[in-house]
């Protein structure tokens, strides 16, 4: 019997956020996810019942783009064991993969090739301390092994969030190790105060901005 997997969308676009923000960029859209971020911008994931796809059948769908850069994102895509099957295939198939995860599940067992790019959650998702801690020693791991191969991300609702990330940090002595993203929740907080803030604490983090929300302000999904 084919491995299959609960897919909400696959579809073809810009890369809006990491380092590999502006490239086009092969976007599987796994559904469900284990948390409920109080900002969440993508709980169409985990309302709707989504598309059983067999591994076969999603390859064949990233093949149809001219792109060989593939993310593979949710919803939460470790909470269906069979994602990492697929990011085996995906390398295999010589795609240059990315995993974005939420950080509440381990990564030892995703392929090193795969870019994994983790979430931390701060305080005020509503998704605190969801951050899987034995994380933080494969990440660094990684990082030594083949650098840029880790990418953490903290996504800001106020200034208690930007302490606390800021700490979460320098505790793990992570800065200068990996890129580091700060993003804000959009109307809540503004991009210019995080600038402010990383510009008075020197801080060696990237603010980042959703870029596909910048070009595409009126469509919510499949960009
Ligand atoms: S982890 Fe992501 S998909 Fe899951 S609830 Fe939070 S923001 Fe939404």
């Amino acid at each position: 019997m084919q491995t299959k997997l609960k897919i909400s969308e696959i579809f073809y676009s810009l890369q809006g956020e990491s380092t590999f923000a502006g490239l086009p960029c092969i976007f599987i859209r796994l559904s469900d996810c284990n948390l409920r971020c109080n900002y969440c911008d993508a709980a169409y994931t985990w309302r709707e019942k989504g598309e059983l796809l067999s591994i076969a059948d999603i390859i064949d769908k990233v093949n149809s783009f001219p792109c060989n850069l593939v993310e593979v994102t949710g919803g939460e895509p470790l909470f269906q064991d069979a994602c990492f099957s697929l990011l085996s295939m995906l390398v295999q198939a010589q795609k240059t993969v990315l995993l974005e995860t939420n950080g509440s599940f381990a990564i030892d067992a995703v392929p090193a090739a795969v870019t994994c790019i983790l979430d931390v959650k701060c305080p005020d998702s509503g998704s605190g301390d969801s951050f899987t801690l034995k994380n933080i020693q494969e990440i660094q791991n990684r990082s030594v092994n083949r650098p840029g191969s880790c990418e953490l991300k903290f996504v800001l609702s106020s200034k208690n969030d930007y302490q606390w990330a800021k700490e979460f940090i320098l505790t793990h002595k992570l800065t200068g190790l990996l890129p580091i993203l700060f993003s804000p929740v959009q109307d809540r907080i503004k991009a210019q105060k995080i600038a402010e803030w990383l510009m008075e604490d020197g801080l060696n983090v990237r603010l980042q901005l959703q870029l596909h929300t910048i070009l595409w302000p009126e469509i919510s999904r499949g960009v």
